[in-house]
């Protein structure tokens, strides 16, 4: 238990009280960071909602944050429960440095989506993912196999993965754009299916992706 003291907002009572917290924030929802923030205030908004201030330590932070408890009065002292902290910043993705350098706006465009997921738009969270996987496939042909820049940009994006990707990439990537095409159209073909499958394919087609990346990468660098 963490004794706060609090303020009632609720009263013209202007008197200092203390709560017992159950737990403290160990992480800044603003930028993610582990640690554990500063105290800083806290009012009691009604007889169950306490609402604390607390400063993110991290120096490129470095904001306030807010967090909710709910209020049990007992007998000597009231205890508060943390329920959550805000604003909240989506944590970004981190993907491997190659998949980085060939495609920086599959990065963008996928982080995009992932936010749109964590904040419940699953819908254009889909399409964000579907049109992701067309700048990933795309700059990967592009950057990497040097294929004709003006043709692949001009293709469809199933054109190119038949015609261009190698077989592993080929069966992944084809199944990621069924389900990513069925985000954006009218009628839903794989019923069964969602967007956690469509990310679970798009996650093997950067890993091979990145394998062919970094083998070739060995071999290079190690040849007699
Ligand atoms: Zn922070």
């Amino acid at each position: 238990m963490y004794k706060m003291n609090y303020t009632k907002l609720y009263s013209s009572d202007r008197s200092n009280y203390h709560f017992d917290a159950d737990d403290l924030p160990n992480q800044c929802p603003r930028c993610n960071t582990v640690q554990q923030p500063k105290f800083v205030v806290a009012y009691r908004l009604n007889e169950k909602v306490m609402e604390t201030l607390f400063l993110c330590n991290s120096k490129y932070c470095n904001g306030l944050f807010i967090c909710k408890y709910f209020v049990t009065e007992g007998i000597y002292t009231d205890t508060g429960q943390l329920i959550n902290s805000y604003p909240k910043n989506p944590e970004r993705v981190n993907f491997q440095e190659e998949i980085n350098t060939i495609s920086p706006l599959f990065v963008d465009i996928y982080n995009e989506s992932k936010e749109a997921e964590d904040r419940g738009l699953l819908h254009i969270a889909g399409m964000g993912y579907r049109k992701s996987l067309e700048f990933l496939i795309k700059d990967y042909l592009i950057s990497f196999k040097e294929e004709d820049e003006k043709t692949i940009k001009e293709l469809f994006l199933g054109k190119c993965i038949k015609g261009y990707l190698s077989d592993n990439i080929k069966q992944v990537a084809e199944r990621a754009t069924w389900l990513g095409n069925d985000e954006t159209h009218y009628h839903r073909k794989w019923e069964d299916k969602d967007i956690k499958d469509l990310k679970i394919l798009i996650d093997l087609t950067i890993h091979y992706i990145s394998s062919e990346i970094q083998t070739k990468r060995y071999i290079d660098e190690m040849s007699k």
